[in-house]
């Protein structure tokens, strides 16, 4: 490339940055996913470092943010708010700590010396604030002499030999938010600004004296005259979700995400609107410090900050050498999808303030601390083609067929539309470029189209009219959301779904059964539903592709074991329309056997507390059909059998919902869920206020922070397991 081209390249990654920057900054409402952004944003820093003439003073890399419209009183900030550094990997965070060890090389040495590398955090307590007049603060040194890339700078001391353990650093989860800072007079609460550009920020301290995680008044005495308090404003995951589910409601404006949630609802005008939105915060470090004498490390100052009442990430934690601080990051991306408010890395700062003072600062972070990025979770790729899947019960379901991307630790090649309405709502077209999004056990979504990208022969998608397994009509009706295939039983994807969801775990739990076999089978004309698979024999078995004698006797044994089942179950695995497990339950328990249940009218059945009109209808609808009513008595001929359920004497957990989330070593979740209901308990899959209990096996998911979050009990599987016992005897 000439530099006349690497020029105006350079300029078209400004332009496109600053234009992100604007929309992301200002507006609180993102062009593209933070991934996208990065990508970008290293390769003009790459550029910069390879041509540093090229670098301009108004280059996205030489600045923070963007300066804020004109909305809110300016506030100048004292020292400027800075952005930190990015490692996307262990290998840059590696690089990141030999840099510091050979600039700081001196002064290691003579810690080394003086045993002071090795810090035991056992011993870090603040000692009580001094007295000592106007201090300024460490982050004052702000050393602009070096333009671009922090890795120009030259060691200072060539000859310290590096060893990974000499600098202790402080690991912080990265929180997804808006940073703020608070500035306190003699312990009061005067004056709170966004960082803006970092040196021009907004007065925003009538909405955030709304937060109550924002003391008005700092704890305690002895504070220093001044003191500028950086942190991190952020919306928690369950406050997001709920304030978004609302929006949808009232046809208001959602947020892409909790970091834009936060930052549009703290950047309002009116301080009434702040104060309904979720809020909280966590502080992390100082700016400008009159009259008070500062600790001697990072850790030590954030103890002061819980001291004076301030929210202290409780995660936080101090690390011996690097390495440690590569482990933190594997266990914070572990714990990652279960935190009430989201994280988008780890932060490691070097502990001891007059390293960090030493380092300083190159134009837009500092030296002395880095981000570790977890993998993003929300990614840009392209739909290449939609297609419509038919459902146990009929429903079409859209499925978009994306080109394979990496996102949230995983490849997804589709995503679930949910329904047409969603298409339109979203407007996806195939060959459409889409943001999307995989966030720990979250089934992956398009969150938006960018619509900038759309090509011009993008296909409109249209809901076709006959089903693409059996050509049957599909049949909207006026007001449902969900499309369906009219075909019933006639259509091969609706038997094959019908039989899937019988063999499943919470229904006949046939094991081996699973979802390739039944597909095998329909496919060879074999069984076409569920009273077909006890016709099976092993021959049939066995001659199938992939399949060995002994395979084939596994099965015809999971298949004996089946027909000892409970009622529960046996009407979950029908397949009724809405009717779901716990649903199943309730009817077993009120009716005690399956002849009362089919020959029961519309009052019977609503005399259930849980069963409304819809679920009557379907029920009723269900048990008309001839067909059904046969298959049923196929099946109980074939020899399934349930034993009469019998109603516990006491039902000492009657009332109790619990939830179940993650895997439990001594039972499988659906034992845990009969127990439970034997016991009087009710189960849900979803915690809301109404929950009694959470019960958390291992990799519990996002439950677990929802829990929480609304002060919902906590049970682990010991204690679970000991409370049913307690109740049994
Ligand atoms: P950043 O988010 O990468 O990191 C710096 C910020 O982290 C600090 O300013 C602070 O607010 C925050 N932070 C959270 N926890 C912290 C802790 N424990 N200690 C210290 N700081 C902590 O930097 P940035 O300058 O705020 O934003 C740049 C990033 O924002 C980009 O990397 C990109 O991911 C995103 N962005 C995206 C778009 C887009 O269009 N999608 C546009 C602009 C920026």
């Amino acid at each position: 490339m000439t530099d006349l081209n690497i020029k105006s390249k350079i300029d078209k990654l400004c332009q496109q940055i600053k234009d992100y920057d604007y929309h992301y900054y200002v507006l609180d409402e993102p062009l593209v996913p933070d991934a996208e952004y990065d990508r970008l944003f290293r390769e003009l820093q790459k550029l910069e470092t390879d041509y540093p003439d090229l670098i301009t003073i108004d280059s996205p890399t030489q600045r923070v943010g963007v300066k804020p419209l004109t909305k809110f009183t300016e506030v100048q900030h004292k020292i400027p708010m800075l952005s930190l550094d990015n490692a996307f990997s262990d290998e840059e965070v590696l690089a990141f700590d030999k840099r510091a060890h050979e600039r700081l090389g001196d002064i290691l040495k003579e810690n080394r010396i003086s045993g002071l590398a090795q810090i035991d955090s056992s011993s870090l307590r603040f000692p009580q604030g001094g007295n000592e007049s106007s201090l300024r603060s460490v982050l004052d040194i702000h050393d602009s002499s070096e333009k671009g890339s922090q890795h120009s700078g030259k060691p200072k001391c060539e000859e310290y030999n590096y060893q990974q353990n000499d600098i202790t650093y402080v690991c912080e989860p990265k929180i997804d938010g808006l940073a703020v800072n608070l500035i306190y007079e003699n312990g009061l609460l005067v004056k709170a600004a966004t960082r803006g550009d970092g040196v021009v920020g907004e007065d925003i301290t009538q909405n955030v004296r709304t937060i109550h995680g924002v003391p008005l008044h700092l704890r305690g005495e002895n504070f220093p005259e001044t003191i500028e308090i950086r942190g991190e404003i952020y919306m928690p995951i369950a406050g997001f979700l709920e304030y978004n589910r609302n929006a949808t409601k009232t046809d208001e404006k959602t947020f892409v995400n909790p970091r834009n949630a936060a930052a549009g609802s703290l950047r309002q005008l009116d301080p009434k609107i702040t104060a309904t939105r979720p809020l909280n915060i966590f502080c992390y470090a100082v700016g400008e410090v009159n009259g008070w004498q500062l600790p001697k490390q990072h850790y030590e100052l954030l103890q002061q900050f819980k001291d004076w009442g301030l929210r202290v990430n409780p995660e936080i934690t101090i690390a011996q050498g690097i390495n440690k601080c590569l482990e933190y990051y594997q266990e914070m991306g572990k714990k990652r999808a279960q935190l009430p408010y989201s994280i988008d890395g780890v932060v490691y700062k070097i502990n001891q303030l007059n390293l960090q003072q030493k380092l300083g600062f190159v134009s837009r972070a500092p030296r002395f601390a880095i981000a570790h990025k977890f993998p993003a979770e929300e990614e840009l790729t392209e739909v290449l083609a939609i297609e419509f899947q038919v459902g146990r019960t009929g429903a079409i379901t859209p499925v978009a067929r994306l080109k394979p991307v990496f996102v949230g630790g995983a490849t997804v090649s589709n995503a679930t539309l949910h329904n047409i309405d969603e298409i339109l709502r979203k407007d996806v077209r195939i060959g459409d470029t889409v943001i999307i999004r995989r966030a720990g056990d979250v089934i992956p979504e398009i969150v938006s189209v960018i619509k900038d990208r759309r090509p011009q022969n993008a296909a409109i998608i249209h809901l076709p009219k006959h089903c693409p397994i059996c050509g049957s009509e599909i049949v909207k009706t006026e007001g449902e959301i969900i499309a369906r295939c009219s075909g019933g039983l006639y259509c091969s994807a609706q038997r094959k779904e019908s039989i899937k969801h019988f063999a499943s775990r919470g229904a006949l739990d046939i094991n081996g059964f699973g979802d390739k076999l039944v597909e095998q089978l329909v496919d060879a004309g074999l069984i076409n539903n569920v009273a077909d698979i006890y016709t099976l024999s092993l021959e049939q078995l066995s001659n199938l592709e992939r399949m060995g004698e002994k395979s084939a006797h596994n099965i015809l044994a999971a298949l004996e074991k089946s027909k000892n089942t409970t009622l529960a179950r046996f009407i979950y695995a029908l397949g009724i329309r809405e009717v779901g497990e716990v649903t199943a339950q309730d009817l077993a328990n009120h009716f005690g056997d399956l002849d009362t249940l089919i020959n029961a009218d519309e009052a019977a059945l609503q005399a259930i507390s849980n069963v409304g009109p819809t679920v009557t209808k379907h029920i009723i609808t269900f048990f008309r059909q001839k067909h059904n009513l046969e298959l049923i008595e196929r099946l109980r001929r074939s020899g399934i059998h349930w034993q009469k359920p019998v109603r516990a004497a006491k039902q000492p957990l009657a009332g109790q919902i619990f939830v179940l989330t993650g895997t439990m070593q001594n039972m499988t979740r659906e034992e845990a869920k009969e127990r439970l209901v034997a016991l009087g308990a009710k189960t849900s899959e979803s915690v809301s206020k109404n929950t009694s209990y959470l019960v958390v096996g291992s990799e519990a998911g996002s439950k677990l922070a929802k829990a929480e979050k609304l002060s919902v009990k906590i049970l682990d599987e010991k204690m679970f397991l000991e409370l049913i016992s307690r109740e049994v005897n």
